[in-house]
């Protein structure tokens, strides 16, 4: 056909739809991607897999839950660590358990003032699929002031000196597989020994109306530990979490309160690393919560 000089009838491209569902036993969340499966791989935790989707682009989940997608990650890590940082306003030496996408260090490591920024994850596939597939989330695994170990963070937790972090973020995924472990009250009881005087603790805590039963558990160990006054709740819209609002816990072994922050200096700072979610009036905010999540945490 082409010496003849025909034209040739194109083929037709098949596209088809291709979904991506993290399933409950009573609703499902379902992103479209290309087909085009980037990462997958079974490590001796989890099943670590990365898909291309159309709305949200590249996007990391263990197990079949969503872990972080490129488009809307920043909302979970700016908010799990300025918050904090910000209310501090002397954090050192900070610690995260998990968080081997990277965000998280990302973010900590915007702040000057931190020293050294400990981070332990147990699954080194995580940190591999996201250094090829989500290389924005996963920046700053070579940063200087960056110390990471593949470990079990119960095990890290429970050698940890006293008093050893100004910061402790607890950037786990869900209670099911290998951080089930990183939801008991002897972990927290663990974290709370390793924190300094006027240190905090930071959780991701599920989502209040979707994993209802764990978000009032969680709550009620928080208190038991560092006491009724002493923890508060937070909230971000995140799209890619099942219901689309998250909440994340901020517990006080001090005085450091969240109500404290400098405003001039949350805004500067938000300003100056052309943040996409954080800052002053949402560090205020986050704290306002609906009257359905005020009654769980009464519980
Ligand atoms: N942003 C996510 C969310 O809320 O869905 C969570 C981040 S995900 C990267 C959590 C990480 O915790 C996973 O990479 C997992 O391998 C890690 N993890 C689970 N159990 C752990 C443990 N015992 N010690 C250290 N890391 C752990």
């Amino acid at each position: 056909a082409r010496d003849s000089g025909q034209q040739i009838t194109p083929i037709p491209k098949i596209t088809r739809d291709v979904w991506f569902t993290e399933r409950d036993e009573n609703i499902a969340l379902s992103l479209k991607h290309t087909g085009n499966q980037l990462y997958k791989k079974q490590s001796p935790y989890q099943k670590v897999e990365v898909f291309e989707t159309l709305a949200y682009g590249n996007m990391l989940t263990l197990d079949g839950m969503v872990m972080c997608t490129q488009k809307d990650e920043y909302v979970y890590h700016e908010m799990i660590t300025h918050v904090p940082v910000l209310s501090h306003g002397n954090v050192k030496r900070a610690l995260v358990i998990g968080g081997g996408d990277g965000g998280t260090v990302r973010e900590l490591l915007r702040h000057e003032n931190i020293e050294e920024v400990v981070l332990v994850e147990i699954d080194e596939l995580v940190i591999e699929a996201c250094k090829e597939h989500l290389p924005e989330t996963a920046s700053a695994f070579d940063h200087p002031k960056l110390k990471l170990l593949v470990a079990d963070g119960i095990k890290y937790i429970q050698e940890c000196a006293n008093e050893a972090f100004d910061l402790i973020i607890v950037d786990s995924a869900d209670p099911v597989g290998p951080g089930e472990g990183l939801f008991t009250a002897e972990f927290y009881q663990e974290v709370y020994r390793c924190l300094t005087a006027n240190g905090i603790m930071i959780t991701q805590s599920e989502s209040p109306r979707f994993n209802t039963k764990v978000f009032v558990e969680i709550y009620d160990t928080y208190k038991g530990i560092f006491g009724q006054e002493k923890v508060h709740c937070y909230l971000a819209a995140i799209p890619t979490y099942p219901t689309g609002t998250w909440s994340f816990s901020f517990s006080s072994k001090g005085n450091a309160h969240p109500k404290d922050v400098d405003m001039a200096k949350a805004a500067a700072f938000s300003r100056e690393h052309n943040l996409r979610y954080y800052n002053e009036d949402i560090h205020h905010a986050a704290f306002a919560l609906p009257n359905f999540v005020k009654d769980l945490l009464k519980k």
